[in-house]
C-alpha cells in the first residue's frame, strides 16, 4: 500500500503547535527560558521576515537551533573562487553615501563624507581587503587627497579586523576599536573605552557617529549609529556590534543582556531607522541584498526597516539573551520586555473623539493610562484603557480641525514584576471619519485573518467587520458630517 503524506497546511501546524504548547503548559509549569523564548515570538508580531530572521538568529542557543549560525560560516568566502564563490557580494551602492562589501557571513561598510572615506569593520584578511576593499575605494575616489581617513571595528575578532593592519600599512587609515579588545593588535587602535558605557558622539574619519559600547560578544564590542542618505533624506542606521552571545559564560551573557537593553535606549532615542549589520545573514540584510543585485536599490533603501521595526528587533533580542540567561543561570529571575503597540479605532481621531487601542502580544493592554495631545497647542487628555485595551477622550478635548490638526497619542510604559511594558505612540491627523466609513462599508463581511479584514473598523472587536460596525460608525461621527 502507498502512502500519501501531505505537509500540514500552515494555518493546522500553527493550531496544533499552540494546542501542544498550551497541553504542555497546562502538565508542568514553563522554564524562565521558555517563558523569554515565548516572549520573543510574541514580540515579533505578525511579520514573517522578522520571524525568519532576528527571532531566529537572536534566540539561536535558547533554542538549541546554534546550526543556523554554524551553516552560514560557510558562507564566508574571501577570495572570489572555490566551491562557495557564489556567497561573495561585490562592492553594492545601499544608500546615496554607503557602499557594502563582503560576502553573505560577513560584510564591511565603505561611507564616503566630505573629506575621505570611513569603513566599519576590516574583513577578515588583507588579501581580502586588498583584493575587493581597495578596488571599490578607488572605484569610490580613494586618490591622496581623499583618503579612507578611519575604520570603525565593532569589535576584535578575526572576521572583522583581519584586514585592519594592511588598511593602516598601506593606506594610512586610523583604526577604532573598544579599548577591552585592543591589547596585542598588531594595527597600534585607538581606543574607545569600553569601560564608559554611556552613548557619545565621536567624530571618526571626520564623520560624527554614536557611540556605545556594548560588551558581552566580546568585552570591547561597541555599536554605532550613524547618519547617512538615502534618496537624499537623512536616515540614521544602526551597527549593532557583536550580534551573538556568549555560548557557555553566565557573566558575558549577563553583560550582552544589558548592552541590548542599552541599544534599545540608544535606538529610542536617536530615532533610528535602519541597520548596517556586518553579519548581513543575522537579521535578513543577505536577503535583502540579493533584492538590491537583483532590482537595485528601492526607495526608501532596503536597509529602512522603519523606526518601530529596528526597536522590534532589540525587544526581541532583549527577550531572547533573557532566555539564554536564565538557561545558563537557573536562579535568573527577570520581567518579559513587552513591545507595545497604539492603534487609532474606528474612524478615530475625529473632531471631538479620540479613540486608541493598546495592545501586545499577549493581547489587549488593560487598565493603563495614554495621553492624548493637540501637537499644536499642548492641551491634552488623559484616558484609561479598558478590558479590550481601548482608551477614549470624548468631552472637553477638541473640537480639532479635520485635515489640519494632528493628535499624538502616548503610553508612558509600566511595570510590574513579571512584565516590563515598553512605551508607544501613535499621531494621526484628525479626520471627518468619511474614508474610514468608506472602508468599513466596503469591507463589510470581511472576518479576521482575511486580508480585507482591517481591526481598527472592526468597532465591536467581534472578528467581523458588519452593518453594526458602519452603524456605530456613522454615529460617531460629527452630525452633518456630508461625505463624498
Ligand atoms: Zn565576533
Amino acid at each position: 500500500m502507498q502512502i500519501h503524506r501531505f505537509p500540514l497546511s500552515r494555518s493546522i501546524a500553527v493550531l496544533l503547535t499552540a494546542a501542544l504548547a498550551a497541553a504542555a503548559s497546562l502538565a508542568v509549569a514553563q522554564s524562565r527560558t521558555d517563558i523569554h523564548r515565548d516572549a520573543a515570538t510574541r514580540n515579533v508580531g505578525n511579520d514573517p521576515f522578522m520571524m525568519q530572521y532576528a527571532r531566529a538568529f537572536y534566540c539561536n542557543l535558547a533554542d538549541d537551533n546554534n546550526r543556523i549560525v554554524i551553516e552560514s560560516r560557510g558562507w564566508n568566502n574571501t577570495t572570489g573562487t572555490g566551491p562557495n564563490a557564489e556567497y561573495r557580494i561585490p562592492a553594492t551602492q545601499i544608500f546615496d553615501d554607503v557602499w557594502f562589501v563582503g560576502n553573505h557571513y560577513v560584510g564591511q561598510y565603505l561611507i564616503k563624507t566630505a573629506d575621505g572615506l570611513v569603513q566599519v569593520d576590516a574583513g577578515n584578511t588583507a588579501n581580502e581587503v586588498a583584493t575587493f576593499n581597495f578596488p571599490a575605494m578607488q572605484a569610490l575616489g580613494l586618490s591622496p587627497t581623499y583618503p579612507l581617513r578611519a575604520v570603525l571595528l565593532t569589535h576584535g575578532h578575526r572576521d572583522h579586523d583581519g584586514g585592519a593592519a594592511w588598511l593602516r600599512t598601506n593606506l594610512g587609515a586610523e583604526i577604532f576599536l573598544g579599548s577591552a579588545d585592543a591589547s596585542n593588535k598588531p594595527y597600534a587602535p585607538t581606543g574607545i573605552d569600553s569601560t564608559d558605557l554611556s552613548m557619545r558622539q565621536m567624530s571618526i574619519g571626520g564623520k560624527n557617529f554614536w557611540i556605545l559600547p556594548t560588551p558581552g560578544h566580546t568585552a570591547g564590542s561597541t555599536s554605532s549609529v550613524v547618519e547617512v542618505m538615502d534618496h537624499g533624506k537623512p536616515v540614521r542606521v544602526l551597527t549593532n556590534g557583536g550580534q551573538s552571545m556568549s555560548s557557555n559564560s553566565i557573566p558575558a551573557v549577563a553583560s550582552y543582556l544589558d548592552s541590548i537593553e542599552r541599544t534599545y535606549a540608544m535606538v529610542k532615542a536617536l530615532n533610528v531607522e535602519g541597520v548596517m549589520t556586518p553579519h548581513i545573514y543575522w537579521d535578513g540584510e543577505g536577503e535583502k541584498m540579493r533584492e538590491i543585485l537583483a532590482k537595485g536599490r528601492t526607495v526608501p533603501s532596503q536597509h529602512v526597516y522603519g523606526h518601530e521595526s529596528v526597536v522590534r528587533q532589540m525587544v526581541i533580542a532583549r527577550e531572547c539573551s533573557a532566555a539564554w540567561l536564565s538557561r545558563l543561570d537557573a536562579t535568573t529571575v527577570l520581567p518579559v520586555w513587552r513591545y507595545n503597540t497604539l492603534e487609532f479605532q474606528h474612524a478615530s481621531p475625529l473632531p471631538t473623539r479620540f479613540s486608541v487601542k493598546a495592545s501586545n502580544g499577549w493581547g489587549p493592554l488593560a487598565h493603563q493610562a495614554v495621553t492624548f495631545e493637540h501637537e499644536a497647542s499642548g492641551a491634552s487628555c488623559v484616558a484609561t484603557t479598558d478590558a479590550s485595551g481601548v482608551a477614549t477622550c470624548a468631552s472637553g478635548f477638541g473640537p480639532f480641525r479635520p485635515g489640519i490638526d494632528k493628535v499624538n497619542v502616548r503610553f508612558a510604559g509600566a511595570s510590574t514584576n513579571d512584565f516590563v511594558d515598553l512605551p508607544a505612540t501613535a499621531s494621526a491627523v484628525v479626520g471627518n471619519g468619511c474614508s474610514d466609513l468608506a472602508a468599513a462599508r466596503s469591507a463589510i463581511g470581511a472576518r479576521e485573518g482575511q486580508p480585507r479584514y482591517v481591526a481598527r473598523l472592526d468597532a465591536d472587536g467581534n472578528g467581523v467587520i458588519d452593518v453594526r460596525d458602519v452603524a456605530s460608525m456613522s454615529r460617531l461621527m460629527a452630525s452633518g458630517t456630508r461625505c463624498n
